[in-house]
């Protein structure tokens, strides 16, 4: 029997998870996900995701955050050997804790389903999702209408919505453990133009170092592994990976970068291309865009999709002006005047 739904989400990311909490109760919802072992993120909750979850009235339970609390970011130019720390206000979460926490508060009208989404048909006036549950059963279910919240390699953007122009990188990462005796967590930005014109992170999370960077997908791997060594050199504790993990990201540097969906379907999130090309943060975009997308749907207006395309204006301007201001960050001889002129840094007393 085909079960029949108003709506099915596919991807319980914070995109995926913010639209299932809030849409209206009267909408029968099914939410899919494939994720075992949760994304590959920094897990940092920056300024702009913060403000997303205080929009509702949220408070972040003790379990999703992890140890230590960051307030600054060492910033390396490895070609340059330049360092600044600057100011930074994010809190540090456990990503898969808090992706749980996010779909744990769905209400009563939502039906989670772990499973991954392989095969999308339309039918009629709405879709057939087919997906693998986790018992290996093949699944199809249909809905009126259909939102791709499943992140950077959206199967449901690439089934319907294929010509998006987006730059798409590697992220890699792998977490190490941290000599606890020895050990003093900190936070990183790592810039090295001669491996990825992206940046690269560590973060002191829970007793572990995570080191990760976003790379172009041709021999991405070696040249993390590349950067990996220059930074061994530079005395980080990057040695015995305990855990390798790699995704997608996205980087947005024109309005052909984002795609909000038609005919029945809705992206949101980096499924729809909004990510910050500057830091790479994406939590806020997700959040707010499926907030978005709920009010386009509530409103009175008989063109959603137009009505959720206006909303999300300001997101995809954001975004561009991010992108404009990249060459402050990355273009490297812009970099070294503006690290070594110590702009907005911060003096580090005891190094
Ligand atoms: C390495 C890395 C580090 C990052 N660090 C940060 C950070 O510290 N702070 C920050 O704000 N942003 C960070 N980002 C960006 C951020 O993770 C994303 O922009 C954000 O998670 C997007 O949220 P989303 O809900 O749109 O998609 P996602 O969080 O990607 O969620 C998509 C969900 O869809 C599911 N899915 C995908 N395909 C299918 C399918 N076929 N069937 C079923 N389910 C599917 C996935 O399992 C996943 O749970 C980072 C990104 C990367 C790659």
């Amino acid at each position: 029997m085909l079960n029949s739904y108003d709506i099915i989400i596919i991807g319980a990311g914070p995109a995926g998870a913010t639209f299932a909490r809030i849409a209206e109760k009267s909408q029968k919802i099914l939410l899919i996900d494939g994720s075992s072992d949760g994304k590959p993120c920094g897990g940092l909750l920056a300024p702009d995701a913060q403000k997303a979850l205080a929009c509702f009235d949220l408070t972040l339970p003790r379990e999703v955050l992890v140890d230590p609390q960051i307030f600054s970011v060492r910033t390396i130019d490895l070609k340059t050997k330049q360092q600044r720390w600057y100011q930074r206000l994010y809190i540090n979460v456990d990503r898969k804790k808090f992706d749980n926490w996010l779909v744990s508060l769905s209400p009563f009208n939502v039906t989670k389903e772990k499973g991954i989404c392989f095969k999308i048909q339309k039918e009629n006036d709405g879709y057939i999702v087919t997906y693998k549950n986790s018992s290996g059963e093949t699944i199809n279910a249909y809905g009126k209408n259909l939102i791709g919240a499943d992140g950077a390699n959206s199967i449901v953007r690439r089934s319907f919505f294929p010509k998006l122009h987006t730059r798409q990188y590697v992220a890699i990462q792998q977490w190490f453990e941290e000599e606890r005796e020895i050990a003093k967590p900190f936070y990183s930005c790592i810039f090295d133009a001669d491996t990825t014109d992206c940046c690269s992170w560590s973060i002191s999370k829970d007793g572990y170092i995570i080191f990760g960077g976003a790379f172009a997908p041709k021999n991405c791997r070696s040249i993390f592994e590349n950067q990996k060594e220059k930074l061994i050199k530079f005395g980080f504790p990057l040695n015995n990976p305990v855990k390798t993990e790699a995704c997608m990201v996205l980087r947005p540097n024109s309005l052909k970068s984002f795609c909000c969906g038609g005919d029945g379907i809705f992206l949101i999130g980096e499924a729809a291309g909004f990510i910050s090309p500057s830091s790479l943060e994406g939590i806020s975009y997700a959040i707010n865009s499926a907030v978005m997308l709920n009010n386009a749907l509530l409103s009175d207006k008989k063109d959603k999709h137009k009505e959720y395309k206006r909303a999300t204006k300001s997101l995809r301007l954001k975004l561009i002006v991010k992108n404009l201001k990249c060459p402050l960050m990355y273009d490297p001889y812009l970099r070294k005047i503006i690290m070594k002129s110590g702009f907005s840094s911060i003096e580090i007393y005891q190094k």
